[in-house]
């Protein structure tokens, strides 16, 4: 019998990132994209801004998109969304690393994101000891963001716990918990005890007994730690 169960999450886009770049006017580094572009031609010559605005003081700064490109080698389409001002085409170059790097300025991604359900399963997901589950994380936004940080809000779970879980091969991720992704990537939990060779659950070792060295090989396969509790009140 196939038990394996499958959920989808998907990093969806709440904002757009900050540009962090000296303001000209202000001690301010932090900018909003204020939604537009300006476009100057020059006989068949184009230049493309992407508009910023300094969130201290309102002064608008503007990162070239496109400089000096002959009128024949910008699709059609791209013109009329840069004329129009169109909100993809804002969000695209706003979020552009590429663009970033040219024009020396970093993006903070801190609170672009938010981590929601598409298929299967609720967020947060309790995990059910009794059966394998499959994620897939897709992004649809290249926000960076730290594997681990998605496990703690997708499974309502501690840093701290969702590292053990890595460590005791519960969950089989294809990356370190640390490592920032922006791609889309999937990941395992495996059934509660799946880990353990022998059929013994993972049992907390509590402080007060001392550590019995009853089943050394699951420790040197699996990298399995006991789990230390506080003794009970
Ligand atoms: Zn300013």
């Amino acid at each position: 019998m196939n038990t394996a169960r499958k959920a989808r999450w998907a990093v969806r886009q709440s904002a757009l990132p900050t540009v962090v770049k000296p303001c000209l006017s202000c001690t301010g580094t932090r900018h909003r994209p204020s939604g537009k572009f300006r476009v100057n031609a020059s006989g068949k010559l184009l230049d493309v801004w992407l508009l910023l605005n300094c969130a201290l003081c309102d002064r608008t700064s503007k990162v070239p998109v496109h400089e000096r490109t002959h009128v024949s080698s910008l699709d059609p389409a791209r013109l009329v969304a840069y004329e129009s001002n169109a909100r993809a085409a804002v969000g695209e170059w706003a979020m552009s690393a590429s663009l970033a790097a040219k024009n020396g300025y970093r993006l903070d991604w801190t609170g672009t994101w938010r981590l929601q359900a598409e298929a299967g399963l609720d967020i947060p997901h309790v995990l059910d000891a009794s059966a394998p589950l499959t994620v897939s994380v897709r992004f649809e936004l290249p926000a960076p963001v730290r594997v681990e940080r998605l496990l703690m809000i997708g499974l309502g779970t501690s840093r701290t716990e969702v590292r053990r879980m890595v460590a005791d091969g519960r969950i089989r991720l294809p990356s370190a918990p640390g490592a920032k992704t922006h791609r889309d990537f999937e990941f395992r939990i495996e059934r509660d005890g799946a880990v353990d060779v022998a059929g013994h659950p993972t049992v907390p070792v509590a402080r007060s007994e001392p550590r019995k060295r009853s089943s050394p090989g699951r420790v040197a396969v699996f990298g399995v730690r006991p789990r230390v509790l506080s003794p009970a009140p």
